[in-house]
């Protein structure tokens, strides 16, 4: 069975790119029965990013993805964070200092610098000369006992590497035109990016490795890591890039939207899992078929890797509003989610219209939510100024006929059954017997109800309202 892992560092919170790259792994473990694992690369200290680690975990859990071995919950292969695991890179650097397919190099940060300057004004790529390579075992002594500082680099050989991309196909590389020789462990011991994720996928028996198409040209350099250690590696999948609607690439802004930005702004989980699958593909594509919700199992049993798109993702919020419409409805059918649903619409209400007389029984709210799925995308949809009427008194209104309202309701209270085609009719009878016209009684019965020139129809609102808050609505100002 496939082990994959998701690697997040710690650098800052988990964005769309993020969890798409999770929820792909998580899916291609479960659709194999393999095990998804998270490992967290914070080797690198400088970008760290305190509290990270925690809320990671706490947006991957928030979106129905669960680890089979982790930090917290350990496993064979721990530890799970990388900064806790130097020795075992310090160890397994050996093994390359030895077969000769890494060195020590000694150069400054002065001369680097140097190095890239000169490429800038030459207008080439900045490129390491990969002048320690060829230190005598002579030269190495003598700097290493005079106490100069040094890394350690692997040595690249100039060839094309090539390999099979899971999902753009056949890839090849010869990174040695690009880079100079790549640092493997830093001058203060911290292994680099590329060591670390190399000798960790191998020990943790990784077998296939999902990441953005941004490591695609690591990942030849990857290769020639697993070959210097003899190791045979696990394949390699890289998935497109998001970009715009319009296909432009995303600022830094856009694509620095938090997963938990989603949450605050009424997007539920599952909502936004359907929409990066529906994005980003992995499915058979059923002619026809509108936009379907899936539940994560039903997403990993059906899940195909192969069926995952290399074209660019483009951002569609049309898409995820329409995922999410889906999700509501689906939770409403759920009873404790509905539940769940209701009170929190309870509490927002609440919180927006502090201090009013609150019209929000459990009943009356899944009525209106109930009704209100094909109009809304979110919850907090409700709370806006253009549902308010639902839950509290209209604050003004234009002029009433005080008589003729008097007359609706005693009409009204005839009604045994207060359902929409019942109360369309009585309000029929009504204006055509009272010599006024059906238009003109509901725009003011709209704006005695609501307080709103236009909304839903007067005889939705009504039923929806209920008997007695109708009444009584219309009651408060036929006094
Ligand atoms: N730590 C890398 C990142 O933050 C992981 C890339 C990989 O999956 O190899 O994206």
């Amino acid at each position: 069975a496939p082990r994959v892992r998701f690697a997040p560092s710690p650098t800052g919170y988990l964005h769309l790119g993020g969890l798409r790259t999770a929820l792909y792994n998580y899916l291609f473990a479960k659709s194999h029965g393999g095990a998804f694992i998270l490992r967290i690369e914070d080797t690198d200290q400088s970008r760290k990013v305190e509290g990270s680690m925690d809320a990671l975990v706490n947006d991957l859990a928030w979106s129905g993805i669960v680890c089979d071995e982790s930090p917290a919950l350990g496993g064979k292969y721990g530890p799970y964070i990388q900064s806790e695991r130097l020795h075992i890179y310090q160890q397994y650097i050996k093994t390359l200092l030895h077969n000769g397919s890494a060195y020590k190099c000694f150069c400054s940060e002065r001369r680097l610098n140097v190095l890239k300057r000169d490429a800038v004004k030459r207008q080439q790529l900045p490129k390491y000369d990969n002048k320690c390579r060829n230190l005598t075992d002579e030269t190495v002594k003598e700097k290493l006992s005079a106490g100069i500082p040094f890394c350690i680099r692997f040595k690249l050989s100039s060839e094309c590497q090539s390999f099979e991309d899971l999902i753009f196909g056949g890839i090849a590389y010869d990174v040695s035109l690009i880079e100079g020789d790549p640092v493997l462990v830093k001058s203060d011991g911290y292994p680099t990016y590329h060591f670390a994720n190399v000798v960790d996928d191998h020990l943790m028996g990784i077998t296939h490795v999902l990441r953005g198409v941004e490591w695609q040209i690591s990942t030849t350099k990857h290769l020639l890591i697993y070959r210097a250690f003899g190791w045979s590696p696990p394949q390699f999948g890289h998935m497109p890039l998001i970009v715009n609607a319009d296909g432009t690439k995303l600022s830094k802004r856009q694509s620095d939207v938090k997963v938990d930005d989603y949450r605050k702004n009424g997007i539920f989980p599952l909502g936004l899992v359907n929409y990066i699958t529906l994005s980003g593909g992995g499915f058979e594509h059923v002619p026809g078929e509108g936009v379907r919700l899936k539940t994560i199992d039903e997403l990993a049993e059906e899940f195909q890797i192969d069926k995952i798109s290399s074209h660019p993702s483009r951002l569609n919020p049309d898409l995820l509003e329409e995922c999410n419409r889906l999700e509501i409805k689906r939770q409403i059918r759920d009873s404790i989610l509905c539940k769940n649903m209701v009170t929190q619409l309870q509490e927002l209400i609440a919180e927006k219209y502090k201090d009013q007389n609150l019209f929000i029984s459990e009943d009356h709210i899944r009525n209106v939510l109930e009704w209100s799925t094909s109009r809304i995308s979110r919850i907090e949809d409700l709370v806006s100024s253009k549902f308010a009427f639902f839950w509290i008194l209209p604050s003004e209104h234009c002029n009433v006929d005080q008589k003729l309202c008097t007359a609706v309701i005693e009409n009204l209270e005839l009604l045994q059954e207060f359902n929409q085609d019942a109360i369309k009719d009585r309000l029929r009878q009504f204006s055509s017997s009272n010599g006024i016209k059906f238009p003109a009684l509901m725009k003011m019965l709209r704006s005695v109800l609501s307080g709103l020139s236009e909304g839903p129809s007067v005889v939705e609102m009504m039923h929806l309202l209920g008997k007695s808050q109708t009444l009584q609505r219309i009651k408060a100002v036929s006094k």
